[in-house]
């Protein structure tokens, strides 16, 4: 494809940071249609249940059903696709369940209480929600990573319940998506798709139970739902186009750099790949590696639009100047090719995941390395992180007195409340104040 074309940049141009931002840009402006028929949908399934998810499930699946009870995946079904995939397949995704699970059993937080000279008991205790709902995109393609990045951190939380949806076109289901569900814990199956699926994982139906929290990753009509139920159930992200940010000396291989690039750019047209480097001829060399290696992928046409409309290959001055432009970005993906990476960590302040070192291809962080995969996007990692066990998680206040506590901290209280005007307040204080305290 040797009309590729491919950005370069420098720091050194004038207008670079105009430039930058430019590049960053990401039209998140939401179609008026898609959220006009969202809202649709939504309100349809909440008001008709049932019939609504069997009516819409055969207009954009094209899979109908005499009940919302026959879009369950049956035990037998998942047995089925247990023993359907390769010995190898199934080794792969018990590997990489394993690892996840073992990352993730550190994140778990627990319930914390101290006292204080008066006898009073302050704490929080720590508990999973009681149901969550995962959403698998399965319109164009099947993500069994996916499934066990979801499903494994809210079973390590300890979330009773944990229900998939997953969209079955013409009845159609992936059997490694079933699998790593079985493997991963997952408790209830329905084959629903889009802003229904949401809906009905929301609001519940007269068959599909209401959850309190809806994880994963999908279409814009699957993300525009989630924004609109955020409130009566808890979301996770509303995730934007994937990213990748390579910062490398020059001293990697420029195959395995260009490589690295092309997994994100061949995700979707829209995702960024972006390097910054100090060597010219390193950003020459793997601008070569990217024009022979693009037309090689099955996925080329969306690698080359992605590394054409979204790609730079950019020169710095040094690491340091890489690094701050790496805040400045704040990647979902941050790779960090050079000899001494900790030497750099200090400096890396945003980004969803920092992989260390010319050995830590991102493409690992996506499957087994244990990590979650599910991250912040389009500069998101300036305040937010990734999906984990304590997006489960949910912690409430401990507040004990005694009748010492209670007398001391009610004086205060009721010199608070009377400023306030809210009398019923002050005296519910007073009441407990000791006289001769
Ligand atoms: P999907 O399951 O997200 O969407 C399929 C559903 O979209 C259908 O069931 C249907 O209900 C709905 N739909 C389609 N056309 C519609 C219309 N005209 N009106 C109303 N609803 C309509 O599957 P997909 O389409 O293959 O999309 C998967 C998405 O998930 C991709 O954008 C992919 O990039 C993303 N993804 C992201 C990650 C991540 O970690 N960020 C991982 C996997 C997938």
């Amino acid at each position: 494809m040797s009309e590729l074309k491919i950005r370069r940049m420098s720091t050194a141009d004038a207008g670079f940071d105009e430039a930058l931002g430019k590049l960053l840009a990401w039209d998140a402006a939401t179609d008026t249609q898609v959220s006009d028929s969202v809202r649709a949908i939504l309100a349809d399934v909440r008001v008709r249940g049932d019939r609504a998810l069997l009516e819409y499930t055969e207009r954009f699946d094209h899979l109908s059903a005499g009940s919302v009870n026959d879009l369950e995946v049956s035990a037998q079904r998942m047995a089925e696709a247990l023993a359907r995939i390769t010995p190898a397949q199934r080794d792969a995704l018990e590997c990489a369940a394993q690892r996840i699970r073992l990352y993730h059993d550190k994140q778990v937080q627990a319930s914390w209480q101290f006292e204080d000279e008066d006898g009073t008991v302050l704490g929080q205790q720590v508990g999973p929600v009681d149901r969550a709902g995962i959403y698998v995109p399965g319109g164009k393609a099947a993500y069994p990573s996916s499934v066990l990045m979801n499903v494994i951190p809210a079973k390590v939380a300890g979330v009773p319940e944990v229900i998939m949806v997953v969209p079955a076109p013409g009845g159609e289901l992936n059997d490694l998506v079933l699998a790593a569900a079985s493997i991963g814990g997952v408790d209830r199956i329905f084959t629903l798709g889009g802003a229904q699926a949401v809906a009905a994982l929301a609001y519940g139906t007269e068959t599909i139970p209401a959850v309190d929290k809806i994880v994963g990753p999908g279409n814009i009509y699957v993300a525009t739902a989630k924004k609109e139920v955020f409130g009566v159930v808890g979301i996770d992200m509303v995730a934007g186009p994937s990213e990748i940010l390579v910062i490398c000396d020059g001293e990697t291989p420029p195959d395995w750099i260009a490589m690295d690039l092309l997994s994100q750019a061949e995700h979707d047209e829209q995702a960024q790949s972006i390097l910054l480097s100090p060597s010219a001829g390193f950003l020459d060399a793997v601008e070569e590696s990217l024009m022979r290696l693009t037309p090689t992928l099955e996925r080329s046409a969306i690698a080359s639009q992605s590394i054409q409309d979204r790609a730079a290959l950019i020169q710095v001055a040094d690491l340091d100047e890489a690094a701050r432009i790496s805040n400045r970005i704040a990647p979902e993906h941050l790779e960090v090719s050079v000899d001494d990476p900790s030497a750099l960590l200090p400096k890396l302040r945003h980004a969803g995941a920092i992989f260390l070192g010319r050995y830590t291809a991102e493409a690992l962080g996506d499957y087994c390395a244990g990590p979650n995969h599910v991250l912040p996007t389009s500069g998101t990692a300036r305040f937010s992180s990734p999906l984990g066990v304590y997006d489960f998680q949910k912690r409430s206040s401990l507040i004990g007195f005694t009748s010492v506590g209670a007398s001391r901290m009610g004086k205060v209280a009721s010199v608070l409340a009377r400023g306030e005007g809210l009398t019923a307040h002050a005296r519910s204080a007073e009441y407990r104040i000791i006289d001769d305290e």
